[in-house]
């Protein structure tokens, strides 16, 4: 009889289990999704930057899955889980029984308590949260070439809360649009009162990165005119400012959330024993305490390095679990006895703007700027996509165009009524 396994979340931890079990005919794989497609998130500052359509880091999991006919999928939100069972119950008040759970679901963003930060602040963990920030960013600048006034009210001042690698790549690829972008379509009107402002509690920006990296990507973002304002917290966003723990106030209509993660409402509803970020505790194999049927993968969980310390929350490491719990799973089946998942650091990296990446690569972090850091950035990303069945073709297409058309947008982008178009084929969906 066959095992039936079901993977909650088409990320990069739900893709890589079940794309490694599908290669296996004694399992079949049922894949659960609330959007019913991978979101490549990796690309989503890019989309709200108007780099790249929504439709472009969005893969359709028929495309996906095409090739492995083991493996269902189904456009459905898991609202409860039961690990004694063990299945999950669906938004529709239906149940998937399985013989193995594979919770997936990624993140959400935190906003610890920032009094109208869900309010009024734009997350960016979604291909939509993406397409909100760009929609609100061409508005803006629609708004200040009508009335130019609004520029001195804020109308152009743009914030980014959290200095970890989103907030420092948003705010990075924001100052490319507004610094050299925008000019090029608002002649009219004086954009001197443009401003990009990041805010950090932290004295530092990419903390988990050296203290070089920590100066040489201040300066990067610096010399591209955004403005640090390190060691405040953003205390309370309302529509037009945001107040910070100095007690000064910004006068801004976009306040960009990158200040942190926790795990999806998922964990929460599993019952399962949860830690920091509310993510769930695994055991080395990746399965949870007291349920070895039931793994829990990626953002949604607390991974021990083999330090003992949780791993970061990367593609890479979601993407890994996710082959490692299939590994285990068949390693059942084969009776081989399951393995403590070991993670690959490939390093971590980031990308401030063009010519401006920084990567720390291997054990000993060795780390690397510019040219290189991008090369290594490329690498990194590209094996993301290829277990998408993603064509590299395109990919690399737009990286060179990225590298040497600084200025370049195509005009559908910032048009805000043209959202989707045009798009560039990646082949996988
Ligand atoms: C802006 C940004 C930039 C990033 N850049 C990088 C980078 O450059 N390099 C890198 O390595 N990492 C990067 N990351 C981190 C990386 O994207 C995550 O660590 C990774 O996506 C986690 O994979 P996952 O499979 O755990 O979850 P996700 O990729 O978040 O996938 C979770 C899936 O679960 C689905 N889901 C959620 N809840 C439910 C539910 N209740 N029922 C059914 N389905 C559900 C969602 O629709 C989603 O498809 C970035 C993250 C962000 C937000």
């Amino acid at each position: 009889m066959e095992t039936r396994v079901v993977v909650v979340g088409a990320g990069f931890a739900g893709v890589a289990c079940a794309k490694k079990l599908a290669n296996d005919p004694r399992v079949r794989v049922t894949v659960l999704d609330k959007a019913g497609y991978h979101q490549f998130q990796p690309l989503l500052y890019q989309v709200a930057t108007a780099e790249l359509t929504p439709s472009d880091i969005v893969f359709d999991l028929a495309d996906v899955f095409g090739k492995n006919p083991t493996v269902d999928h189904r456009t459905a939100e898991v609202v409860a889980v039961d690990p004694h069972a063990p299945s999950v119950t669906l938004a529709d008040g239906s149940t998937v029984d399985g013989d193995v759970l594979v919770l997936a679901a990624g993140a959400q963003p935190n906003f610890f308590h920032t009094p109208g930060a869900d309010r009024y602040a734009y997350p960016l963990y979604s291909v939509d949260d993406a397409r909100r920030v760009r929609s609100r960013v061409l508005q803006l600048f629609h708004d200040a070439a009508d009335d130019p006034r609004t520029v001195a009210e804020g109308g152009l001042t743009f914030v980014v809360v959290g200095g970890g690698p989103t907030g420092v790549e948003t705010a990075g690829a924001l100052a490319e649009l507004v610094y050299d972008v925008m000019p090029h379509r608002h002649e009219a009107f004086a954009i001197a009162g443009a401003r990009i402002v990041l805010v950090d509690l932290g004295q530092v920006v990419l903390p988990p990165f050296s203290d070089a990296a920590h100066t040489y990507a201040a300066k990067q973002l610096q010399r591209r005119g955004v403005q640090l304002r390190l060691g405040i917290s953003a205390t309370e966003i309302t529509e037009d400012r945001v107040a910070l723990s100095d007690g000064t106030t910004i006068p801004t209509r976009l306040v960009v959330w990158g200040g942190g993660v926790q795990a999806a409402p998922l964990a929460e509803n599993s019952g399962l024993p949860r830690g920091r970020g509310g993510r769930i505790e695994v055991r080395p194999d990746l399965t949870v305490e007291g349920f070895p049927s039931v793994y829990a993968l990626g953002d949604l969980a607390n991974t021990p390095a083999d330090n003992g310390d949780a791993l970061p929350g990367l593609g890479s490491v979601a993407q890994q679990a996710g082959a490692w719990a299939a590994r285990n799973i068949l390693a059942d089946l084969d009776g081989t006895g399951r393995t403590s998942f070991h993670y690959h650091d490939k390093g971590i990296m980031a990308m401030i703007g063009r010519k401006a990446a920084i990567a720390e690569i291997g054990d000993k972090r060795h780390e690397l700027h510019g040219r290189v850091a991008f090369a290594a950035w490329l690498g990194v990303h590209a094996q993301l996509l290829a277990n998408l069945d993603a064509e590299m073709k395109a990919f690399f297409t737009w990286a060179e165009e990225f590298y040497v058309r600084p200025h370049h947008r195509s005009a559908a982008l910032l048009d805000p009524s043209t959202i989707d178009t045009p798009r560039i084929d990646w082949g996988g969906g």
